[in-house]
């Protein structure tokens, strides 16, 4: 730290995102990106889009609004795109959360919400799942914080269904509640249509899971106008071109092509029930995922020598070094025969 590093940041521990190594090539099973490319038509817009890079984006979006708000079922004033889904919580917590309203989330979730406090100057509370890694809903009756919930949950893949994220929004009407879905596509029960419902809902979704754009960066969140505008506050005093001219473009393409959105969510589906069952049939613990990875223990190998002996073999997955989850790995479903591999290399290291 610099001398000149702002005594409000003294204590601020980043955000430490999964690795992206370059020593050699591994089947990349750690940061739950899609293992297949974005869509043809994506790719098409972006590039035509590549040309005009010499004018600013569009601040508005309003091209990938309109699409998305068709696509989504919510009105335009409705929603606001962000850099990845990570720049619309930021914002939340920013928009919404002070030391009259501080935040409260799942003490095993998403490991940028305590950081998005701190950043934020947010004082915030972690409640305990249960032991069976579950989001008991009673926690959160009436709790009368902001609440910030990821549905499916990560690292664990636990979704809450519909009527359980209702009860807690209705029950906190003077907080906001956001509802983080960046891996609602793969099974889970998505909230947007509660946004027309509740004045307090805002739902986040991304483009880099199921739809394949990670490395594009563009979320968004969706919720009542007058909380969208809360968020546009934000944005438009940070960075009002936020999403770039070729992403945007890409976030049409990747909308308008739902043949594609839906085969690739598909498969990933199903390679997710073949991986739980092969893990399962090696005397794995696999708890219920509706994302696009499993969470996964034994009892014949810690989570921290999986990750490395995995990670010799050529095969990254994801380990915390979190005391209740340290005996867990995350593993992100790739292809079908990524998964064949991460299997046979799992028996090689517990059988042999
Ligand atoms: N929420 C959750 C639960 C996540 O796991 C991630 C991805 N790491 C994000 C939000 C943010 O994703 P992005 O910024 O790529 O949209």
């Amino acid at each position: 730290m610099s001398v000149f590093f702002s005594k409000k940041f003294g204590s601020l521990t980043p955000y430490v995102p999964g690795e992206q190594p370059k020593d050699m090539k591994y089947i990349k099973l750690n940061t739950n990106e899609s293992p297949y490319p974005p869509s043809p038509l994506a790719v098409k817009y972006a590039c035509e889009e590549a040309k005009k890079l010499e004018l600013y984006s569009d601040p508005e979006c309003t091209e990938l609004v309109r699409t998305a708000a068709a696509a989504l079922g919510v009105s335009e004033d409705e929603i606001i795109f962000t850099n990845g889904s990570d720049e619309v919580l930021n914002f939340a917590f920013a928009a919404f959360c002070d030391d009259g309203h501080p935040a409260v989330f799942p003490d095993i979730t998403y490991g940028f919400y305590p950081v998005f406090a701190e950043y934020n100057g947010v004082p915030y509370e972690e409640i305990p799942l249960t032991d069976g890694f579950t989001v008991n809903v009673n926690d959160y009756i009436g709790i009368n914080r902001n609440i910030f919930i990821a549905n499916p949950n990560a690292p664990t893949g636990i979704a809450l269904p519909l009527c359980d994220i209702e009860r807690i929004v209705e029950s906190n009407p003077g907080n906001v509640v956001v509802i983080d879905e960046a891996y609602v596509d793969f099974g889970a029960e998505s909230a947007l249509p509660l946004i027309k419902k509740y004045k307090n809902l805002l739902v986040t979704q991304t483009f880099s899971k199921s739809r394949s754009m990670a490395g594009a960066r563009l979320g968004f969140g969706c919720a009542d106008p007058a909380l969208i505008r809360d968020l546009q506050t934000v944005k438009y005093s940070t960075n009002p071109y936020n999403v770039n001219r070729m992403t945007m473009a890409a976030g049409v393409g990747a909308l308008l092509d739902t043949d594609y959105f839906e085969k690739n969510v598909k498969e990933i589906m199903n390679t997710r029930e073949y991986a739980v069952s092969e893990f399962q049939k090696l005397g794995f613990t696999v708890l219920l995922s509706k994302a696009n990875f499993i969470f996964a223990k034994s009892d014949k190998i810690s989570g921290e020598e999986l990750y490395l002996r995995l990670k010799e073999n050529g095969v990254l997955v994801r380990h915390f070094n979190k005391e209740r989850i340290k005996d867990h790995v995350r593993i992100t479903i790739g292809t079908k025969e990524q998964t064949t591999v991460l299997i046979n290399t799992v028996k090689k290291i517990t059988e042999g």
